[in-house]
């Protein structure tokens, strides 16, 4: 049953919508508009100014929520919570309002004309999902300010004015009417759109008939070699990622970056047409940012595009768990990996150290299945296998492409999986289910079962059988059995030295008190100058038992401190990937079409 208040059922009827579930006693809007207002004096607060204004045909009243999380982000982070002072006024007089729930207002005009509800925005969070501002800068995801009305459906058009000072730019992948006004088709198209606004660098470029653009904070972090270097790894990245769909699905695709040295690490958040990443400065000119820029950009088919239907639409109010998100982002980081090697951005031996660190990764957490490590997405699990299904999704990603390649004779492909999804799903405007995707797979492999690779290690916890699906593309794992020296730090390498970007808890520098963003001065008595210290680390500490006390010398902020490490070690399972020098002929080509992009025939 519907409840749609009398005065609104004309206009509905009149501009052809079908019937429309909205919560009782509640409204339609029309004429959507909303007011972005952040310059010098709002910037001081660290505040972004929103106004929403729209029509309403009766005087029922109108619900507006914000959204629970960003998609991409797979987590509630309930935005409502950084909106100060809201305000609801009909012709220039303050009206009632009241909340409906903790992310949800209602407001109650006194009759049909035009409403505006406004409120101010804590823009404080250095995160990819949310909004954050300095002095002369603002970036913001539109989950973050834009309302939408509760119930209703989410298809209305809207226009976006921006309000700042008159020598501040503007970065967004919202559609263009004038420098300072912008529309969207639908909601979910306004909040795809992750915007700069204020002082940055800002440039752009073609690949391939289409432009793409490149906006930096602040201005000049990213300049001159560091700038052409990211640049030509985008130019040699996307060829080989157009090659997979066979469609390139956007006229102008815009890369954010914040560089920012209170940012420990490199966090990057995808859209339809756009990324936003934020990194610690040692990430200028480091391949990770290409690996993660790939990432980015592939997501642009897989998952904004070709998209599990669990998350086809997305709605903003509610968590949505799925079991494919190993598919995802696990098949999308396999993807990036591929882009760079197959781009010559990086050579055969570091797509080899890639999927070695990512076969090390899942050794060294306790055994989930894919399925479920994509459905704990949501929570953050804390027994160690938090986001794995990023490295375990890639690696089932590369067994899943040899299987396809062995079966068909390297006629065929994992691209051939994705590529048909994407025409079977996407472009008939759906989301993918599970069925659908192994039957791609089974289709790609000529018809060969994958129900026991699926059970065994998609819904189940086997062990990758590594020796015997590596063989197939020429490949193996060359067993290192020796005892390693672990601190358990991920490094950057920048002009000033070696800075950690992240600290596996619990491992012996994070137990220390190791953070990241600090330095490495020493470690024992091995000064960190490179990239060099880590080998000579193990080889100073190999002999010595485990739980032998070390000085972790930091520079943190500038300060000098001493902390003290455990030894510890991981055993047994080291290998490294290496291409076998007895490969046959058609383990060769499978190799080679994997590292190329190429298939037979
Ligand atoms: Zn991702």
């Amino acid at each position: 049953m519907k409840n749609i208040s009398r005065a609104v059922t004309p206009i509905l009827l009149a501009a052809g919508l079908p019937g429309l579930a909205i919560p009782l006693g509640a409204q339609m809007i029309d004429d959507v508009r909303y007011d972005v207002v952040f310059n010098a004096e709002t910037a001081q607060r660290r505040e972004i100014h929103v106004e929403m204004t729209f029509t309403v045909a009766g005087g029922g009243p109108v619900t507006l929520s914000l959204p629970a999380w960003t998609p991409g982000a797979y987590e509630l982070d309930d935005f409502a919570r950084n909106v100060r002072s809201l305000w609801a006024r009909q012709d220039g007089a303050e009206i009632r309002w009241d909340m409906a729930d903790f992310d949800t207002w209602r407001v109650y005009p006194t009759g049909p004309g035009e409403v505006t509800v406004g409120f101010d925005y804590l823009a404080d969070d250095l995160d990819t999902s949310a909004a954050w501002a300095r002095p002369d800068f603002t970036y913001f995801n539109g989950t973050n300010l834009f309302f939408f009305p509760e119930g209703g459906d989410l298809s209305f058009e809207s226009l976006v004015t921006f309000h700042t000072e008159p020598d501040w730019k503007i970065a967004t992948g919202l559609q263009a009417l004038s420098s300072l006004e912008y529309t969207a088709a639908d909601y979910h198209e306004l909040v795809d759109k992750p915007t700069f606004v204020g002082r940055f660098d800002l440039d752009s470029t073609q690949i391939d008939g289409k432009t793409y653009r490149l906006a930096t904070y602040p201005e000049g972090v990213m300049a001159g070699a560091d700038r052409a270097t990211l640049w030509d790894q985008i130019q040699r990245m996307m060829p080989p990622m157009e090659a997979v769909m066979d469609d390139v699905p956007w006229d102008e695709y815009t890369t954010l970056l914040v560089f920012d040295p209170e940012f420990g690490g490199g966090s990057a958040l995808e859209h339809s047409d756009s990324h936003l990443g934020i990194y610690h400065p040692s990430f200028l000119s480091s391949p990770v940012l290409a690996l993660i820029t790939a990432h980015e950009i592939f997501h642009a088919w897989n998952v904004k595009r070709l998209r599990p239907s669990d998350l086809w639409p997305y709605d903003y109010g509610r968590a949505m768990p799925t079991e494919l998100l190993w598919i995802s982002e696990g098949i999308t980081d396999y993807y990036a990996d591929l882009a760079l090697v197959r781009g010559g951005i990086v050579s055969p031996d570091y797509f080899y150290q890639t999927t070695q660190d990512k076969i090390d990764e899942v050794r060294g957490v306790p055994p989930v299945a894919l399925e479920d490590a994509s459905l704990s997405a949501w929570i953050n699990p804390r027994d160690g296998t938090s986001g794995i299904y990023y490295s375990k999704g890639s690696l089932a990603g590369l067994m899943i492409d040899i299987l396809v390649r062995d079966a068909s004779d390297n006629r065929r492909s994992l691209d051939d999986v994705m590529k048909a999804l994407y025409q079977g799903a996407y472009l008939r405007d759906r989301g993918f289910t599970e069925d659908e995707w192994w039957a791609a797979v089974r289709e790609a492999a000529g018809g060969a079962s994958f129900q026991d690779f699926h059970d065994s290690f998609v819904d189940g916890r086997e062990p990758y059988p590594w020796d015997e699906i590596l063989p197939l593309a020429g490949l193996r794992l060359q067993a290192d059995g020796e005892r390693v020296a672990r601190m358990g730090v991920m490094t950057n390498i920048d002009s000033d030295g070696v800075v950690v970007v992240d600290v596996q808890p619990g491992g012996s520098a994070g137990m220390a008190g190791v953070r990241a963003g600090d330095r490495l001065v020493s470690v024992g008595e091995v000064a960190v100058e490179d990239g060099g210290f880590g080998a000579a680390f193990r080889e100073m500490f190999s002999d010595r038992p485990a739980g032998t006390t070390y000085d972790i010398v930091v520079d943190r902020a500038g300060e000098r401190l001493t902390l003290t490490g455990k030894l510890e070690f991981t055993e047994t399972t080291a290998s490294r990937l290496v291409e076998d020098d007895a490969a046959s002929e058609k383990a060769r080509r499978i190799r080679n079409g994997i590292l190329t992009g190429a298939v037979d025939g």
